[in-house]
């Protein structure tokens, strides 16, 4: 699971360092976001400002980090690179924010974690290129200004809906990820397989290119992946077969799903008869942190049509029940 699922191993950094793309002409797919974002870098850059404040939000492995990187490159600016569960006292967002120098960005992923001191530190520092630092404790405490070097921020995160409303409202724009469609994502595959060095036969890119949950990171995991196969059970070609056989090896399905997509989907349909059954219930069932189900498995689950969100809880759809090859009871749909 953890080596499918969309989620980043640290192993595997140094790989997709040498996969991402660099310009955003490399950059496959997400038309509107692609667009989105060159109005406001030319924009800022033609009136000689520094860019507005920038969200990217959806689901894991759709390109959030790549974008946030090739934006800072656009602008010839440096990066500087943290996380949310990184910031855990305001302190440590003051360090960072009082060594940039003018022009820099600031990414800091997965901004819906920070904790809420740290959030209250950004809202000055977003609006007014400033932060307050409180020197001492108890009643003699006292708080001293700090100006920081104007900076863009670049926040990416998996979860927009917990994003209170003063972090949002301070973003200048939220670019919000989409699944990528076959077409594109087979050109992912076919510009990794060349950095790579894996011939790769185009029937062989369109198997990957359906099969892998709409998300470019899990194209380029299942990529590797195929290649072992064709490396050692064949002559080193990406084919059609060496495809379905590696997937197989690979517990990933015919729809591209992987086996959490499966235990929610078989959660749902034999213990709560298809549902509607809360999420917090879901995820005691099949023994899975309620924060992964939201984030990772069910927007693929919505999108393929397999799953749904009702006010009362989650439901399986009829395709869910087809593809497990199960019979909905009678009364299942209302
Ligand atoms: P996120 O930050 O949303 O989790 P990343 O930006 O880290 O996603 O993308 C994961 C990997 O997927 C990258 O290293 C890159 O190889 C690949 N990737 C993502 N989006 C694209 C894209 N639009 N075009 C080409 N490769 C992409």
């Amino acid at each position: 699971q953890e080596e499918l699922s969309p989620h980043q191993s640290s192993g595997e950094q140094e790989i997709e360092a040498s996969l991402r793309p660099r310009k955003l002409a490399d950059f496959v797919g997400q038309p509107r976001v692609r667009e989105q974002l060159k109005l406001v870098l030319h924009g800022a850059l033609g009136r000689g400002e520094q860019p507005d404040h920038v969200l990217f939000a959806g689901p894991p492995g759709l390109g959030k980090t790549s974008l946030a990187m090739i934006l800072a490159s656009e602008l010839s600016a440096s990066i500087r690179v943290t996380s949310g569960p990184a910031l855990e006292r305001p302190g440590d967002l003051a360090a960072m924010l009082s060594n940039l120098t003018a022009g820099d960005v600031l990414f800091i992923d997965e901004i819906h974690r920070m904790a809420r001191p740290a959030e209250e530190m950004l809202y000055l520092a977003m609006e007014d290129y400033r932060v307050d630092v409180v020197v001492g404790k108890g009643p003699g405490a006292t708080s001293i200004p700090l100006d920081i070097a104007p900076f863009t921020l670049v926040g990416a995160t998996t979860r927009s809906g917990s994003l209170t409303g003063p972090l949002r409202d301070r973003f200048g724009f939220t670019a919000n990820m989409e699944f990528y469609e076959p077409s594109e994502l087979g050109e992912v595959i076919r510009r990794s397989a060349g950095i790579l060095g894996v011939r790769l036969r185009e029937d062989g890119a369109h198997e990957i290119a359906r099969r892998c949950r709409g998300t470019p990171r899990i194209a380029n995991r299942l990529l590797r992946r195929v290649r072992d196969y064709a490396e050692v059970r064949s002559d080193g070609t990406v084919t059609v077969e060496v495809a379905r056989a590696a997937l197989e090896v690979y517990d990933v399905d015919e729809l591209g799903l992987d086996r959490l997509d499966r235990a929610v989907l078989g959660a749902l349909a034999r213990s709560f008869n298809g549902g509607p059954v809360g999420i917090s219930t879901l995820a005691v069932a099949v023994g899975e942190e309620q924060s992964t189900i939201e984030e990772v498995c069910e927007p693929y689950l919505v999108r393929a049509g397999m799953l749904a969100r009702t006010p009362r809880g989650r439901v399986a759809t009829a395709a869910a029940w087809q593809h497990l090859g199960l019979v909905p009871p009678a009364n299942a749909f209302g």
